[in-house]
């Protein structure tokens, strides 16, 4: 795969060449929307183009740039346009709607492409020396401002682009351990990985698009997390270049040498330093793979069986529960633009009578490994999603649900071309407060957007479903769709953020089960961990980076 900066959209999600497949739905999912949100019209709102974006100046001196090209080479030293705004945010809504209306604060002054650690070293060194920021940037897909360009009161930004440093080091085939630069992109580590038999399994929708190193420093979660484990899980051991040395961690299963310091690196969000070497557990590849459906009267009845699947410790890829607006607008979104056919309504009246009812919820069951695993566990989930009332609905929606795992992204930029707002969240808690929770936020979500929005005089729609599962609790994941304020979408954005964030720590929740701290949570991380807790990580951050240079504004309060 192709990765120059040049292929990928710096505004939007993804490939340049590629964009959501609306092709002769586009009329029927306007009006639908129209018709959702209230609104007689959806005006279009073009992104300002690259050449018309204001670009602050910038603060490296011609010699800094010189010594810089000196410690790397000419070509891996980038001060043009086109890198520091490509570079200047992550893919959140946030991010995108000032990209594309040109509204930066901040953007790097320049952009370097390392490949080594020792490189790394000089850098931490250079910016010590010239009291600049250093901004870890694996795939830049960040949804909470983790890479925004903040100086911190420094005298200028570099944003250390850590994609040359991708190759596959080592694989343990005994210990099922893989070690690998951090900046590989997803791809290009399942595809070695692949190659001798193995996988690493961890695929977030973000997959595409992100790094090892990334995956790693932002703890997140990939879609199978529930048989791959989320990367606090699979992370073995890692090499942090850190701006006081670099820090080696052990790799062993156990260690009751105090605390795990890896705890420290996964979640450190590049605060500490570049994760630039990182050991991973690795699976053998699977040989079978079986996503199906069932459906729920009601939330309640499916996070049951969720939960009972959890505790009885069936070997499951994933479990995937939508509340039923999410249920209803993934219906609807698909039938857009195809008349009713006969069998899906009879498919509807079927359901009705056996008591489905209008507003089902789907529960989407994947499961990987081999043949005689994968049948085990569906005799399993059978028997408890049945008997909790599910109906089996087969295999096409989890085939459905598999084979565009990766395409919905591309949907939010057409949605910013019509003024419409689309963000999304997360959180976790115990399964004795998921339903509350789960009420709690999506009304709040409700009544923020409502309180913000002068637009529209439909609903906003607002959807969840339970994303990642354990014994104790699940992650709940909500997608909201609004009409963007056409004056002020950041402030919207701000209003709408700050209150469901509020509502989250006040019910229990976490302030983010896979998306990270960055920017935008950071406000709520002394709620979460409290004074003496935070008190603790500073104290970390102060004895490998005293100066404040790498990724400052980020993590912690
Ligand atoms: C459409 C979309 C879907 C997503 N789906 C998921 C999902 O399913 N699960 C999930 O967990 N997340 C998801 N995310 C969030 C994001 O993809 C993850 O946080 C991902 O782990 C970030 O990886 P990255 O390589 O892009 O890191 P970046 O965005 O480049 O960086 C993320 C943070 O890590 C730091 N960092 C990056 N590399 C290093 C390094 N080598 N050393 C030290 N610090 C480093 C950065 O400074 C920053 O603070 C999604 C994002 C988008 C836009």
């Amino acid at each position: 795969m192709d990765y120059s900066r040049e292929k990928l959209k710096w505004n939007g999600w993804g490939w340049l060449a590629q964009d959501f497949d609306l092709h002769g739905r586009e009329e029927g999912l306007w009006a639908f929307l129209q018709s959702q949100l209230g609104i007689d019209d959806l005006p279009n709102t073009p992104a300002v183009a690259m050449e018309d974006m204001p670009l602050p100046e910038n603060r490296l001196s011609r010699s800094q740039i010189a010594e810089l090209r000196g410690l790397l080479t000419e070509d891996r030293v980038c001060v043009d346009r086109y890198e520091r705004l490509f570079h200047a945010f992550g893919k959140s809504y946030h991010d995108l709607i000032r990209l594309r209306r040109g509204d930066l604060d901040e953007v790097p002054d320049g952009v370097v492409y390392p490949e080594s650690s020792d490189e790394l070293a000089a850098l931490t060194q250079f910016a010590t020396t010239h009291h600049l920021a250093l901004i870890p940037y694996g795939g830049g897909s960040s949804v909470v401002g983790g890479i925004e360009a903040r100086a911190g009161g420094r005298a200028g930004v570099l944003t250390v682009d850590l994609t040359r440093m991708n190759r596959v080091l080592d694989i343990d085939e005994e210990s099922l351990l893989a070690t690998a630069e951090a900046g590989i992109y997803g791809p290009q580590l399942e595809e070695h990985l692949q190659k001798h038999g193995y996988t690493l399994g961890h695929y977030p929708q973000s997959f595409q698009f992100s790094t090892l190193g990334g995956w790693i420093a932002a703890r997140g979660a990939g879609q199978q997390s529930n048989r791959y484990g989320s990367a606090a899980k699979f992370f073995a051991g890692a090499t942090v270049v850190t701006p006081c040395g670099t820090l080696h961690s052990i790799t062993t299963p156990n260690s009751a040498a105090g605390p795990d310091l890896r705890h420290l690196i996964a979640g450190s969000e590049g605060v500490f330093g570049f994760i630039t070497e990182a050991t991973v557990r690795l699976h053998p590849l699977p040989t079978a793979r079986d996503y199906r459906g069932f459906l729920f009267s009601e939330f309640k009845a499916g996070a049951d069986v969720i939960r009972q699947i959890m505790q009885e410790h069936v070997d499951v890829a994933m479990l995937r529960l939508s509340d039923a607006d999410e249920t209803w607008f993934l219906s609807q979104f698909k039938s857009i633009g195809k008349p009713a056919s006969w069998a899906s309504k009879a498919t509807s009246a079927a359901l009705d009578l056996v008591g489905v009812g209008e507003k089902p919820c789907v529960l989407l069951v994947g499961l990987e490994g081999t043949t005689t695993s994968t049948s085990a566990s569906r005799v399993a989930i059978a028997r408890i999603a049945m008997g909790a009332g599910g109906i089996p609905i087969g295999a096409k929606p989890g085939k459905g649900w598999y084979g565009t795992r990766f395409d919905m992204p591309y949907l939010r930029d057409a949605l910013l071309e019509r003024g419409v707002g689309v963000d999304t969240l997360e959180t976790s808690t115990t399964w004795s407060n998921v339903q509350h929770l789960h009420q709690v936020v999506r009304k709040q979500i409700a009544t923020s957007i409502r309180r913000h929005t002068r637009v529209g005089n439909g609903e906003p729609i607002v959807m969840a479903h339970i994303s990642h599962s354990y014994t104790d609790g699940a992650s709940l994941y909500f997608t909201f769709i609004f009409p963007m304020s056409l004056q002020a979408p950041v402030e919207q954005w701000r209003a709408i953020k700050r209150e469901v964030s509020d509502a989250i720590l006040e019910n229990g929740g976490t302030i983010s089960h896979h998306h990270g701290v960055g920017t935008d949570h950071r406000d709520w991380m002394t709620g979460e961990k409290g004074e003496l807790g935070i008190a603790m990580l500073k104290a970390v951050r102060d004895s490998v980076d005293p100066h404040g240079l790498m990724n400052p504004g980020k993590l912690l309060p």
